[in-house]
């Protein structure tokens, strides 16, 4: 047996058993009536890069179970003056935080602090790396519109390759026998993606990678990333946007995901986000919980 989690920094360092039992209190999470599990503890939230969803769950998610929080921005702290990450972290550790959440626009940030500071660390977002607590929110999701992980279908599209969301999602996902599918032009999808995992492939296809879709996950598209690069924006719509007449080439039960922000008429029409289909809104509600069930656990109070 894996000893208590203490930080959460990727999907990898986790057993399927941990990843079980995180989603199994997140769903437990009543948001009415929450338990109290975090009275007295103090929970930091470090970003280091912006953030809407990911940060105000991180810090409803605190404050519901009990805890107090406090914000840490670059712009709102010595951060600005060139203080280290390290030095920042041990401060905000030694003032008392018993948590410190943190987003960072390098890849491997989270998992340096924590060898550094005393206190849990849950990764909010390491540049390209890592979001787990996004990947545990979304198995969330689908788990409670599919009755089981085991065979199914998620189609990821987008730009994959800057993508810490596609990388944890494929990573948990291909843990309990989901077939991932990475599609977008080869930029965003280099061939080298299908080696993240067993059972992760490469399409270029959108139209052929849909067929038979239990999930369609898109991913935001930055235009300037499009730009000198093998599409026009104009192409890469035309290619590769969800419409409804490709969502129609999924299963007529498969659901739509995206872990925002959304750009609506980029890697999504209108009608698809706020289809039928769409379980955006569900994903950013199942945000709060799995994060509740996160720092209830790291702080040893699951
Ligand atoms: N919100 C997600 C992230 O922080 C996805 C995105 O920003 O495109 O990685």
């Amino acid at each position: 047996m894996k000893p208590q989690l203490r930080s959460l920094l990727g999907i990898s360092q986790l057993t399927t058993g941990q990843i079980e039992a995180i989603l199994a209190l997140a769903r437990r999470m009543d948001l009415k009536r929450p338990p109290q599990l975090l009275r007295n503890r103090h929970v930091a939230l470090l970003f280091y890069e912006a953030s809407t969803r990911t940060r105000i769950s991180f810090e409803f998610a605190a404050k519901a179970l009990g805890a107090t929080t406090t914000q840490v921005t670059p712009t709102s702290s010595s951060i600005e003056k060139g203080e280290s990450l390290i030095d920042t972290g041990w401060t905000v550790a030694n003032v008392g935080a018993d948590a410190i959440v943190m987003r960072h626009p390098n890849s491997g940030a989270a998992y340096l602090l924590a060898r550094y500071v005393h206190v849990p660390i849950v990764n909010a977002g390491d540049g390209m790396h890592q979001h787990p607590s996004q990947a545990l929110l979304d198995a969330l999701t689908i788990t409670n519109h599919k009755k089981k992980l085991q065979g199914l279908r998620v189609v990821i599209v987008g730009d994959v390759y800057h993508s810490r969301v596609a990388r944890s999602n494929a990573e948990l996902l291909t843990r309990f026998g989901v077939d991932v599918v990475f599609c977008g032009p080869p930029d965003f999808v280099p061939e080298i993606a299908a080696t993240l995992a067993p059972g992760v492939t490469a399409c270029h296809d959108l139209n052929i990678a849909l067929q038979g879709a239990d999930v369609v996950m898109a991913l935001r598209v930055q235009k300037e990333r499009l730009v000198n690069k093998q599409l026009s924006v104009e192409e890469y719509i035309a290619e590769y946007q969800v419409t409804p007449l490709r969502m129609r080439l999924a299963k007529p039960d498969a659901i739509l995901m995206h872990p925002g922000p959304v750009i609506r008429g980029m890697e999504v029409t209108s009608e698809v986000a706020d289809g039928p289909q769409s379980c955006i809104h569900e994903q950013v509600r199942n945000g709060v919980k799995t994060r509740m069930a996160i720092l209830a656990t790291v702080l040893g109070a699951a």
